[in-house]
């Protein structure tokens, strides 16, 4: 079954947002099938991050409506309550391009506080899964580490496990190598592609071509606040069809 014959995970449609004058989302329309990966792409400056914001509730959008399977229907053209809010932060899991580990916290403590302390699961059922998450991405001997004391790319690791332990139906992620030194960009794609591949849902903001290429089922391409142009990455990629996709990526290729 292709991925656009699933129920759709998270339907987006018309989402504003202004900060001051500043209209940064005018009119965003996004869908998610379950086991989907869209990675969204554009200029800087272009609403990727807030679109991905407003998708986990850390930014309420001034109107637009969102859906997600199971449980969240959100009109931003009326007050969102705290309970909608809430429901919609727990379905998704987000990874920042600064990890956002706490620095006095061991790995392991960075990993169990949400599922532990926030989600109120029972302690050794956080802790043993934790553990296997982190030798899941090679970080099995590094559980008692703190933040300062790993690489770049290790960190950004402990925060796509931090995410998955979690138990999102949705992982976010936001230039998630778009602060490390190049040598570790890989490393850390990697895990994000073995996530794909094994079916999370996904919706990925970077500039790394070649993931949207090998990883993506789709690429959304922004400009302006608005999604111009989207398709399957052979398509956008080999063949877009509007003037402003073929400019940026002329750009950018
Ligand atoms: P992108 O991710 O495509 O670079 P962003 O969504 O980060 O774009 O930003 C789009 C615009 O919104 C930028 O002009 C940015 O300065 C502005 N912006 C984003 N967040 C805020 C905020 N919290 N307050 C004011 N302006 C913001």
């Amino acid at each position: 079954m292709s991925p656009t014959e699933r129920m759709p995970l998270l339907r987006a449609a018309g989402l504003h947002k202004s900060f001051g004058d500043n209209e940064v989302l005018r009119g965003i329309d996004l869908t998610l099938h379950r086991g989907e990966v869209v990675v969204l792409i554009g200029p800087s400056g272009s609403g990727k991050t807030t679109v991905l914001r407003s998708l986990n509730g850390l930014e309420t959008p001034d109107g637009g409506s969102l859906v997600v399977d199971g449980g969240v229907d959100i009109d931003f053209s009326v007050p969102v309550t705290q309970r909608q809010r809430f429901a919609l932060r727990d379905r998704s899991a987000m990874v920042f391009q600064n990890h956002n580990l706490f620095p006095h916290f061991t790995v392991l403590q960075n990993v169990i506080e949400g599922p532990w302390r926030v989600q109120g699961r029972p302690k050794d059922e956080v802790v043993a899964e934790a553990r296997s998450l982190l030798a899941r991405v090679g970080l099995a001997d590094r559980e008692d580490a703190r933040p300062h004391e790993l690489s770049g790319g290790q960190q950004q690791r402990v925060g796509i496990v931090r995410a998955l332990a979690l138990h999102p139906d949705l992982l976010l992620f936001d230039e998630p190598t778009s602060a490390l030194d190049p040598e570790l960009v890989g490393e850390v794609l990697r895990v994000i592609k073995e996530l794909a591949d094994e079916g999370w849902s996904m919706v990925v903001v970077t500039h790394e071509l070649s993931f949207a290429k090998e990883a993506a089922d789709r690429v959304v391409f922004m400009d302006g606040g608005v999604v111009v142009e989207e398709g399957a990455p052979a398509q956008l990629f080999g063949a877009p069809v509007q003037e402003r996709t073929r400019r940026f990526l002329a750009r950018i290729m």
